[in-house]
């Protein structure tokens, strides 16, 4: 369903639906990382300074910081004429920035969403016997995100 909200003008545009589609091979990183995720939400929720990042896969990375009173799920990119380093690699604009209480409510139902996508039978790229040897990773577009821009 399509939202929208009444500018101060008077017109109308569209709120932007939050989603993001999650390939089960990176939500499987999430749970790997599930410990360390909670407490840096529960650190955060009480106002700790917290700053918080993980890298889900591919573009994708998770952050949590107390300054933006959210949990960040979001894509990254590399911005034009800038090389492709890691260090250039900026946030962009697909994601979903979920409220504390959102991700509460998140957290709530991922017991039955692992029930339900069987998620823990997959293995994520850091439990594969293929991803022991570094040339492996390093080459890997899951794992070694610059290998998406060579
Ligand atoms: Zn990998």
């Amino acid at each position: 369903m399509t939202s929208y909200e009444k500018s101060p003008s008077g017109s109308y545009s569209k709120i932007p639906n939050k989603s993001l589609k999650i390939p089960l091979i990176l939500l499987r990183v999430f749970i790997i990382h599930l410990d360390s995720i909670l407490e840096a939400f529960e650190n955060a929720k009480a106002g700790e300074p917290i700053s918080y990042s993980l890298h889900l896969g591919g573009l994708l990375y998770l952050r949590i910081d107390k300054n933006i009173r959210c949990v960040d799920w979001r894509k990254h990119y590399i911005p034009k004429g800038l090389s492709h380093t890691l260090e250039n690699l900026k946030p962009g604009m697909p994601g979903v920035g979920m409220k504390f209480i959102e991700f509460d409510a998140f957290i709530s139902i991922l017991e039955q969403l692992r029930e339900l996508s069987h998620v823990d039978e997959i293995l994520a790229c850091s439990e594969s016997e293929g991803h022991k040897s570094a040339t492996t990773l390093e080459n890997c577009k899951i794992c070694n995100p610059m290998k998406l821009f060579s």
